[in-house]
């Protein structure tokens, strides 16, 4: 009897060991409580792994930088907010952005994106708004991954969440910051006094998820806890640091659980004063 339960709990220890190796790759739990080690909660890991697959998704567009949908022959490295993407500003000094939730989510999804939705009224003048009959707005979808364009759009502007996967807070705002004309930290045109990036450590076909772009930095501090900042082991090929904060390696980078009061400051900027 007492030899039965004993190999019972032998094969239940080993099914638990292996379900958490599965998890987390080669990465053991104690490099996972380092700050320094890659993290599996970050926006940018979510991102990853929501888009494994999301590559090109029809003929109008493509998804670039990991999470950014660009659409065909529109491809451009200066910021869109300096050629007309930004949304526009009523006289009462707020900036009306509607959106549609599509009725695909549970009411808990839906609670997280509202959440998302409305973080922004509190610090900001942005205010999302249900849509009414609104030629432009922003079309929340639980397409095959997380991603948005850059920008108001002629049109609606799809901004995908993909139901269970892509629905955390963080990663709400992230979108939506894409969605208002923002990139994201690390393509900054600055970065490399900031980060340095390990191109040996990234997975070949991701390499240009870490150009740098041509962006409107809106006299703000590079900032390495924005929301919009990807993650010390973001596309890797082998969990190792494909971003390394210098000249203090210890930084915690691409950690944001929410906007940061720089994410914050560059909505005000551009938007708001
Ligand atoms: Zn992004």
């Amino acid at each position: 009897m007492y030899l039965i339960q004993g190999i019972v709990l032998l094969l239940l220890s080993i099914s638990l060991q292996s379900r958490s190796i599965r998890a987390f790759g080669n990465v053991t739990s104690e490099e996972i409580v380092n700050s320094n080690a890659c993290r599996y909660d970050s926006v940018s890991a979510i991102i990853e792994r929501a888009n494994e697959n999301v590559g090109k998704l029809n003929g109008d567009f493509t998804i670039m930088h990991g999470d950014i949908m660009v659409y065909t022959g529109l491809q451009n490295a200066a910021p869109c907010t300096s050629r007309g993407c930004k949304w526009p500003r009523s006289r009462d000094g707020n900036v009306y952005v509607p959106y549609v939730i599509s009725n695909e989510y549970s009411s808990s999804e839906r609670s997280v994106i509202q959440r998302g939705l409305d973080s922004f009224q509190k610090s900001t003048c942005i205010r999302f708004i249900p849509r009414t009959n609104e030629e432009q707005y922003i079309d929340i979808i639980s397409g095959s991954g997380c991603f948005s364009s850059v920008g108001r759009r002629p049109e609606k502007q799809i901004l995908s969440l993909k139901k269970k996967t892509c629905i955390h807070y963080h990663t709400v705002q992230h979108e939506l910051l894409h969605a208002l004309g923002f990139k994201h930290e690390q393509s900054r045109s600055d970065r490399d006094k900031h980060v340095k990036i390990l191109f040996q450590n990234v997975k070949p076909e991701k390499v240009r998820n870490f150009d740098i772009e041509d962006t409107n930095n809106l006299n703000t501090p590079y900032d390495y806890n924005s929301v919009m900042h990807y993650s010390r082991c973001a596309f890797s090929s082998d969990n190792k640091p494909t971003i390394i904060p210098i000249p203090d390696n210890n930084v915690s980078v691409g950690g944001a659980p929410e906007m940061s009061p720089n994410d914050i400051l560059r909505v005000n900027r551009l938007y708001c004063t």
